[in-house]
Formats: C-alpha cells, sequence, structure tokens
C-alpha cells in the first residue's frame, strides 16, 4: 500500500471548511496531521499558529495546503518551499505577479512540487466546453460574473483591502476558465472599475478583452442581489456555447444541456497527490496577468462607501 502523504492545512476560514476538510475528508492520499490558523482550529486535529510553528513541530510533514487570502500568503507559502515541503496554492496563487514566479523559482531550486489551483477550471463543464470550440471560429464573448458580497464573502474585509482583489477575487475564476477554454490567449483592452470611497480594491468592472479577432465583454459586479450569474458566453460559427454557473452547466447548439456534481476540490487534491508523486510544478499565471494588466489600465470610479 503507498503510504499517504501528511498534510496540513493553513487559514482556517470558509473555504477551508466548505471545500477542503470535506475533499481531504474523502481523499486516500492525504492525511491531514495538522492546522494552522491565528484563531481557528478543527476539532480533533493538532493545531497550530502559522506555518512556522507547524515547520518546528512536525517534521515528517510533506505538503502544505494553503487556504488564506491572497495577501500574506507568499511569505507562507515561501518558508513552507524553503523548507523542503510541497506546497499547494488557493487562489489566486498570490497578491501580485512577482510574488507568484518568486515562488515558482524557489520551488524550482528547491525541487518540491508547487499547485497553483484554479478550482473553477475543475467545474463539471469545463473539459467538453474546451473539446467543443478547440476547432471552432470565435467570433464574440461574454463573461459575466455578478454576485452578492454580502452573501458569499460576510464579513470578509480583507477581500476589499489592498492585495484582496475586490470582484476580481471571483472574477479570476471567470478568468481562469476563459483561459483555459478559449483557443487563442486574451489580451486586455481596456477597463473601467468602482471602488468604493473608504475601500481600496473595486467592486465593480467592466473590461474589454480580445481573444484571436474576437471581442470578449467581460462584467464583473459585487454587488449583485436577486439572481446570482456566474455565465460565459461564445458566438462562434456553429452556434453559441453557454456554460452557466460556473462551469457547471453547459449548452451547446443540437446537444441536451449537460451537468454534473460539483467535484472541484476533490479533483484538486487528487491532481496535488498526482504532482506530489511524480515531482511536478503546476502554475498557471495567465489569469492572474488578467487582472494585472485590468488594474494597470483601468479607470477608477469612486463609488459610494461601502459596508458589509
Ligand atoms: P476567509 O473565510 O476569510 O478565511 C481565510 C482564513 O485565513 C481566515 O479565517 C483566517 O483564519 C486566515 N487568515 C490568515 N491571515 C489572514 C489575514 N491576513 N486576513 C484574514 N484571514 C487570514 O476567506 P476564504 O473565503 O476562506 O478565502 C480564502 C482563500 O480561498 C482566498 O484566496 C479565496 O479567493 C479562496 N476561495 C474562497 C472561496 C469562497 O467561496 N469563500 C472559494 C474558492 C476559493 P485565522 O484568523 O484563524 O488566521
Amino acid at each position: 500500500m503507498v503510504e499517504k502523504i501528511k498534510l496540513a492545512l493553513v487559514g482556517i476560514g470558509k473555504i477551508a471548511r466548505d471545500q477542503h476538510l470535506p475533499a481531504l475528508a474523502a481523499n486516500n492520499d492525504f492525511d491531514l496531521i495538522a492546522t494552522a490558523s491565528r484563531n481557528n482550529t478543527i476539532d480533533g486535529i493538532a493545531a497550530y499558529k502559522n506555518v512556522g510553528e507547524l515547520l518546528n513541530a512536525l517534521p515528517d510533514l510533506k505538503a502544505i495546503s494553503l487556504s488564506t487570502p491572497p495577501e500574506g500568503r507568499f511569505e507562507q507559502a515561501m518558508t513552507a518551499i524553503r523548507a523542503g515541503k510541497d506546497v499547494m496554492l488557493e487562489k489566486p496563487p498570490a497578491a501580485t505577479v512577482s510574488e507568484a514566479e518568486m515562488l515558482i523559482a524557489a520551488a524550482r531550486a528547491r525541487n518540491v512540487v508547487l499547485f497553483a489551483t484554479w478550482h473553477s477550471r475543475e467545474a463539471a463543464e469545463i473539459d467538453a466546453a474546451r473539446a467543443w470550440l478547440k476547432d471552432k471560429v470565435i467570433k464574440a464573448v461574454r463573461i459575466r460574473w455578478m454576485e452578492d458580497i454580502r452573501q458569499w464573502h460576510p464579513g470578509q474585509d480583507w477581500i476589499l483591502a489592498p492585495g484582496g482583489f475586490g470582484v476580481f477575487d471571483p472574477g479570476i475564476n471567470a478568468l481562469s476558465i476563459a483561459t483555459t477554454i478559449l483557443p487563442e490567449p486574451l489580451t486586455v483592452l481596456s477597463a473601467d472599475m468602482g471602488v468604493p470611497s473608504n475601500r481600496a480594491c473595486p467592486l465593480t468592472a467592466d473590461i474589454r478583452m480580445r481573444s484571436g479577432d474576437a471581442d470578449v465583454d467581460v462584467k464583473f459586479n459585487f454587488l449583485q442581489t436577486g439572481t446570482q450569474t456566474w455565465d460565459i458566453e461564445v458566438d462562434t460559427d456553429a452556434g453559441m456555447l453557454r456554460l452557466g454557473m460556473g462551469g457547471s452547466i453547459l449548452e451547446i447548439p443540437g446537444e441536451a444541456q449537460k451537468s454534473a456534481a460539483d467535484e472541484e476540490y476533490a479533483r484538486l487534491y487528487k491532481r496535488f497527490a498526482e504532482l506530489v508523486r511524480t515531482r511536478q510544478i503546476d502554475v498557471d499565471l495567465r489569469p492572474l496577468h488578467l487582472v494585472a494588466d485590468s488594474f494597470m489600465i483601468a479607470n477608477r470610479t469612486t463609488l459610494e462607501p461601502f459596508e458589509f
């Protein structure tokens, strides 16, 4: 029998509880032996305050999964990599492009595994969408990621602080899908952002991109009440493809609508185990580049103050 990989989970918050813990409980590759979080703990699991404490206490630890916010994750990841641990990163992989690049270089230099996850790429219908679009002429793309920050991120002040990405925190999920299903690379042409007067990051963003000859019209909104929308529509020479509900529903011309159960985090941990066993680095920074480019060239409008 193959020995399980001893893993610690760092940053016990919403996504750790909603997704990482259930995925790890159902997974045979990893043995969750500890957590590290400043305030939060999980019943029955050894708890430490930070990565340094973990490393001192658990010399047998093989891998570390980071589900902290992006700002500050660089130091945690770097500490783990320098100690020779294999590392899995929540999205976005870092708060800046250069931090992410430094993590890749450090992982290479120490021959440790680095996996920058994009959970939305593991949604049920992404692979089918990519396969269908592969040989089509793409004419236009519409991306609509509109959700209510108060419903999905209650009290998460970090998300609107510097390095929190604002509406690009969910929006980067759409970009992670677009960069993997569209046959041509994306570039940012212009961006308009709405930033509340008392916060650092945008609540709204309208971005114009291009992929090959196709216009890509992107709208992110964090103030969406009522119907929540995580949709991508692609007009092609063979009709329109529509990915709904974050990539879990697929509509293509002439076929019945398809959907399947959510296995995003189960697939991420399966992939991480594969990378650990085969000693590979899997980091695709294209979605992060598009966010950085949007921030670089954006027109900013000041919105009224925002409180949760
Ligand atoms: P969260 O609920 O705020 O949890 C993050 C946890 O990290 C906190 O509970 C906190 O626990 C710890 N932490 C360490 N340093 C922190 C800091 N400077 N500020 C705030 N918390 C800090 O956030 P989350 O929603 O789980 O998101 C974490 C990461 O997962 C983000 O990168 C996000 O994009 C990604 N993600 C979130 C979702 C979602 O639906 N929420 C979905 C997919 C991915 P301690 O106080 O105990 O240290």
